[in-house]
């Protein structure tokens, strides 16, 4: 540990070892033949810490009190630099619904350097929302603090709930205004300013690769691919050779088709919609990164998007993650190709994509029932018929999963359907009809007949069943709602949900029967609530 922020250790391998913007003047340009842009954050009239995260401090070896030194707020709001910070924002592109989009590019993020740990971890700081870059194109650089709240707390949680995720050290207020159309319908308005700062070991993202590609760039291509490859994933070629090979990209390729395999099937197992997966939206490292117009499934519904952009192709619906995430590592593979110059092994890698999605899928279904394993002979049915049901009746996912452990198999047989449905009850938006509940009862019947034989199989035991269960089934989720409650109080200064739903999702598996009252379905005034059930990419 260390006791303050000046005694950080940054280690800037990214600027020290790859191509600069010559141009230091801060513009909207194209750049080309670097990989990055020095660009100081535009200071701010008042920053004032709103929430910090003491895990994340504690990643960079800094205690909690750090929060508290007024100096906190002056560097994560982008108005004072510590010794070692070198800030910078990246050039990259990106494939937007599907189309190339050309060069995109940090344009309201400032990379403020690596920190290095004591265990030798490399982190990198970055402030969302600290002022236009070069590739801000024709927008202001800037964030307001309800996204900022979204983004800050959404990281946190997904940490929590075991998915790969960027971090978030930070959330800190400007003092500034910032203007937003939120709607689209030009009736901009006035909205409070804030910043985040994200931590992660890497912000590299597909579109990184692809822009050099697409410029026809393979020299710089290889250089910033070697480097992800020394850097990044150190851990799968220890002997540092400085000379990569095609048969280490492939190997590299493979290694991140995996990673977003399980990515997706973490996402579909907490029922999380990203909302805007483009190329530039996926991690190089298989992280979720860039929470903009995200929600969580309420109502279970493979077609749901929170985004209103999407809302016609809904590209980005739930049930699609999987498949459009394939389609994003094909574009990766593509623009890779140049230093690999064979298509069948980067096809049989994307082939492993979907043989490790299925199987972690298998395996989601399996313990979200609390089986020990998946049988397909048997389980392929009983996982079908239910997720066949679910949209029936609108049913909280959530509540669904996390009540159905309470099931006990001994009970079952000697119970009426209305009183097998009790036991799952809570979770429907609206009455259940009697077809319904005959429908319901008796998957209900069928899935206690594979849990008895599973527990003879195996000799588990409803105990361990539920404690399966309740390992991979969240209770505490961060509802589109309750965020936008928090938010509605931070913007008139009180932070106070803030911190406390930064609290309960820090263990969102417990069941905290304190905070049952974040335990429950949407209420109907949010059903149709700009924030609650759909979000712009206004932000
Ligand atoms: P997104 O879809 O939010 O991930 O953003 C796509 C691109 O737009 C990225 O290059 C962002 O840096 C950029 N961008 C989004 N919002 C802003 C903003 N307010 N100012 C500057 N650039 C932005
Ligand atoms: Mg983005």
């Amino acid at each position: 540990m260390i006791s303050s922020l000046q005694e950080l250790v940054f280690d800037n391998r990214l600027v020290r070892e790859l191509p600069a913007d010559p141009e230091l003047e801060n513009y909207r340009r194209q750049v080309t033949n670097a990989v990055y842009s020095r660009v100081t954050p535009t200071p701010v009239k008042n920053p004032q810490l709103i929430a910090g995260a003491s895990e994340v401090a504690a990643l960079l070896d800094l205690p909690a009190t750090v929060f508290s030194d007024p100096q906190f707020a002056q560097v994560f709001g982008g108005n004072e630099l510590l010794a070692g910070m070198d800030p910078h924002a990246c050039v990259y592109g990106g494939h937007q619904f599907g189309n190339w989009a050309g060069q995109l590019g940090d344009g309201r993020a400032i990379n403020l350097g690596e920190v290095r740990n004591h265990q030798g971890d490399h982190w990198t700081l970055q402030l969302k929302g600290a002022g236009p870059t070069p590739y801000s194109r024709t927008a202001d650089g800037l964030a307001v603090l309800r996204s900022s709240v979204r983004e800050f707390l959404c990281s946190e949680a997904m940490h929590h709930l075991g998915v790969p995720t960027t971090r978030a050290l930070s959330l800190v207020s400007s003092g500034e205004m910032v203007r937003r159309d939120m709607f689209y319908d030009g009736n901009p308005q006035l909205e409070p300013g804030a910043i985040v700062c994200r931590v992660a070991p890497t912000f590299t993202r597909f579109g990184n690769f692809e822009i050099f590609s697409a410029r026809n760039d393979i020299v710089l291509l290889k250089q910033f691919t070697d480097f992800t490859l020394r850097t990044d994933f150190s851990e799968l070629f220890p002997a540092a050779t400085s000379e990569f090979g095609k048969a280490d990209y492939l190997h590299w390729f493979n290694e991140i088709c995996i990673r977003t395999a399980q990515l997706m099937a973490h996402w579909m197992r907490v029922g999380f919609v990203h909302g805007v997966m483009n190329t530039d939206n996926m991690s190089i490292l298989g992280l979720t990164i860039d929470y903009g117009p995200y929600g969580w499934l309420e109502g279970y519904d493979q077609d749901w998007t929170p985004n209103t952009t999407d809302a016609q192709g809904r590209r980005y619906r739930y049930g699609n993650q999987p498949r459009v995430a394939l389609w994003n590592l094909a574009q990766l593979g593509n623009a890779i190709y140049p230093l690999i110059n064979e298509v069948e092994p980067l096809q049989a890698a994307l082939e492993n994509y979907r043989v490790e999605y299925e199987r972690c899928a298998q395996r989601d279904a399996a313990a979200k029932l609390g089986l020990k394993e998946f049988d397909p002979a048997q389980d392929q049915t009983l996982t079908e018929q239910l997720l066949a049901f679910l949209p029936l009746i609108e049913t909280d996912m959530t509540i669904f999963y996390r009540n159905l452990a309470q099931l006990n198999v001994d009970d079952i047989p000697h119970y009426a359907d209305a009183r097998c449905v009790d036991i799952v009850r809570e979770s429907f938006y609206s009455t259940p009809d009697e077809h319904i509940e005959t429908h319901l009862a008796n998957w209900m019947r069928a899935y206690a007949a594979r849990l008895q034989q599973d527990y003879v199989l195996t000799g588990n035991t409803h105990a361990q069943k539920v404690a399966r269960m309740n390992a991979v089934n969240p209770k505490y989720v961060l509802r589109n709602y309750l965020a936008q409650q928090a938010i509605d109080k931070a913007t008139l200064g009180d932070y106070s949900e803030v911190e406390k739903l930064l609290n309960i999702l820090r263990k969102p598996y417990d069941e905290q029967p304190e905070h049952q009252d974040y335990f429950v379905k949407r209420p109907e005034w949010a059903r149709h609530k700009a924030g609650c059930s759909m979000l712009s990419c206004s932000s």
